[in-house]
């Protein structure tokens, strides 16, 4: 499997002569109507409520943000609320956001992206710098504005497929360890919480980190083993838009993130994420880092993916 899937994607190399007049393009005209610059936008009204730490009231505002930013796009937005006790004891209050397009399709594509902020930068040069919450630019918000800007997108042309943008919470609360204590809650809490029953998207995505100005996906390698028809599909829809200098036919490594609680349900989810970050928990993950030119590529991979069949 692993050598058929690597010569796949050798042979989906072919369409790289495409890349010229993918760059020529400006962002804010992709090829699938996708708004790189509208993401950006988006994502910096994320960014001015401040770190999205839950049980903050910044938390409690970008929030309620997405839900009304969704509200007015999608046909359906769930909001899973629910009170999460950590390894010390403290109660967090805590919400997923699923917005649903085409609802009534069996045929589903799962999108995922975590809104929260973590609460301490343990990445920082100093140890004052280590207590301070991270504003999360690319780590929280740079997700979030795709998932707005791509709720634009299909608002104007629905999907060919039915889509879920599944907003998490609380996925970077805690140590990643191992052990895992405290992260992955919003991911945890929805695969026990299905929207219905049966409920069995064909596949899936995670967008985390996509909006880095050197912007650079490798394959994530528990996707990659757990579920690589979805990665070929992902990584071929990327070079026949003429990223291929994006997501590139590397290992990226092992990554524990939203999708492992998906996979553990028997939903193939992959996980898009780019940990390339020098600013990667640490007080200088701001908007400054992140581009709408890297937004627009993803966002155009993301909306290519499910507006064409
Ligand atoms: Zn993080």
């Amino acid at each position: 499997m692993l050598f058929f899937l690597t010569l796949c994607l050798i042979v989906g190399c072919k369409s790289d002569a495409k890349e010229g007049s993918a760059a020529q393009r400006s962002p804010a005209a992709t090829s699938t109507g996708f708004s790189g610059s509208s993401a950006y936008t988006y994502a910096k009204a994320q960014v001015d409520f401040g770190p999205r730490v839950p049980g903050t009231p910044a938390a409690q505002k970008a929030g309620d943000w997405i839900i009304r930013q969704m509200r007015a796009r999608a046909d359906t937005v769930i909001v899973q609320s629910f009170t999460y006790t950590t390894a010390d004891g403290k109660k967090l209050p805590l919400r997923n956001i699923l917005a649903r397009f085409r609802p009534n399709l069996s045929e589903r594509v799962l999108y995922i992206t975590h809104w929260d902020s973590r609460p301490i930068s343990e990445s920082a040069a100093t140890e004052a710098e280590k207590k301070m919450p991270v504003p999360g630019a690319n780590d929280g918000a740079s997700g979030v504005g795709m998932f707005v800007a791509l709720g634009d997108a299909l608002k104007k042309t629905p999907p060919a497929v039915g889509v879920d943008l599944l907003f998490t919470d609380g996925e970077d609360y805690g140590e990643f360890g191992p052990p895992e204590v405290d992260v992955l809650i919003g991911s945890r809490y929805f695969a026990n919480h299905l929207p219905a029953p049966g409920y069995k998207p064909i596949y899936g995505v995670l967008w985390d980190m996509i909006g880095d100005k050197d912007l650079r996906i490798p394959y994530e390698m528990n996707s990659f083993q757990q579920a690589p028809e979805v990665v070929s599909r992902v990584w071929q829809t990327a070079a026949d838009l003429g990223y291929g200098d994006v997501f590139v036919q590397e290992s990226g490594g092992l990554i524990t993130d939203d999708h492992i609680p998906l996979l553990n349900v028997g939903i193939p989810v992959i996980d898009v994420i780019d940990l390339t970050y020098p600013p990667h928990h640490t007080p200088q993950d701001t908007m400054d880092k992140i581009s709408a030119q890297s937004l627009a590529k993803v966002g155009d991979v993301a909306t290519a993916l499910v507006t064409r069949k």
